[in-house]
């Protein structure tokens, strides 16, 4: 029986696979690190592709079919761990020597935040993710000024983010409640400074405070200012101070970070 607690939709559409693995342009010589394998219908359509499969199966119960499924495969490995509860860097570091690899999954909706927040921020982030999400969080992620949200702008200001194309629920066993899509996530090659971040996210989360209130409203009761100075703050940045926070983009948020 499928556990629904881990988020356990299984994909049964053969011609959604076909599509993942045409947008991930793999190669023979590309290695893969896949997120809740299931019952490994992604991951056997990956190892026909690349050079290397490391699976991570959450549920004891699903591994030793895997094992039973690859055991003739020498290029996928079956991992029975909580990704969330990984040492990240170190794993990625011992199995992905040169720190490159693509980070391609159907991944449990109920953590796809943290699995995507966890991957931009961490040391050696993949070359690419392409993720299968919830269709109004691809929708979120993929966001342009005007409405944008936190989450896009986590996503937007490590990466370049892409929909790929939406999954109907029926595609699924069982059939989920909500319809999905692909995304792809492509980190910028130069990663972030992390006092930079820190700084940067305080002001973006300042300006997202009170969705109904100005961005002029929101960093002055944040930073305890006063309004006149935060508006020729905002100004200085060629921001206008009625201006709300979903209508910036990631370059005013950096130059609002720089000031305040
Ligand atoms: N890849 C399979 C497919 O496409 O049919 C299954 C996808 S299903 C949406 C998500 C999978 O992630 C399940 O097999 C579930 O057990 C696993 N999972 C859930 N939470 C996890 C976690 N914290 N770490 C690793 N795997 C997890």
């Amino acid at each position: 029986m499928p556990k629904k607690h881990l988020g356990q939709n299984f994909l049964r559409d053969e011609a959604v696979l076909q599509r993942i693995i045409e947008s991930s342009s793999l190669s023979t010589d590309d290695l893969v690190l896949e997120i809740g394998p299931g019952e490994g219908v992604l991951t056997e359509r990956l190892a026909e592709h690349a050079k290397k499969v490391i699976a991570i199966e959450i549920d004891g119960d699903l591994i030793g079919n895997l094992r039973d499924k690859f055991k003739d495969d020498p290029s996928v490995r079956i991992i029975n761990k909580d990704i969330l509860k990984m040492n990240l860097p170190e794993f990625i570091a011992k199995e992905f020597k040169d720190g490159k690899y693509k980070l391609i999954a159907n991944i449990p909706y109920y953590i796809t935040s943290p699995i995507i927040r966890l991957f931009l921020e961490t040391k050696l982030p993949p070359t690419e993710m392409i993720l299968m999400v919830q269709k109004e969080v691809a929708e979120r992620i993929v966001a342009k000024p005007g409405s944008m949200s936190i989450l896009a702008v986590s996503v937007q200001y490590y990466a370049q983010a892409e929909l790929l194309f939406d999954v109907d629920a029926e595609s699924f066993y069982p059939i989920p409640e909500v319809d999905s899509a692909v995304i792809r996530i492509k980190p910028e090659a130069r990663s972030r400074n992390r006092d930079e971040a820190k700084k940067f996210f305080r002001v973006v989360k300042a300006g997202f405070s009170s969705k109904r209130k100005t961005l002029s409203n929101n960093l002055s009761s944040s930073f305890c200012l006063n309004k006149k100075e935060v508006d020729e703050k905002l100004k200085s940045a060629g921001l206008s101070p009625i201006q709300r926070a979903q209508e910036l983009n990631i370059e005013d948020w950096e130059r609002l970070a720089s000031i305040f």
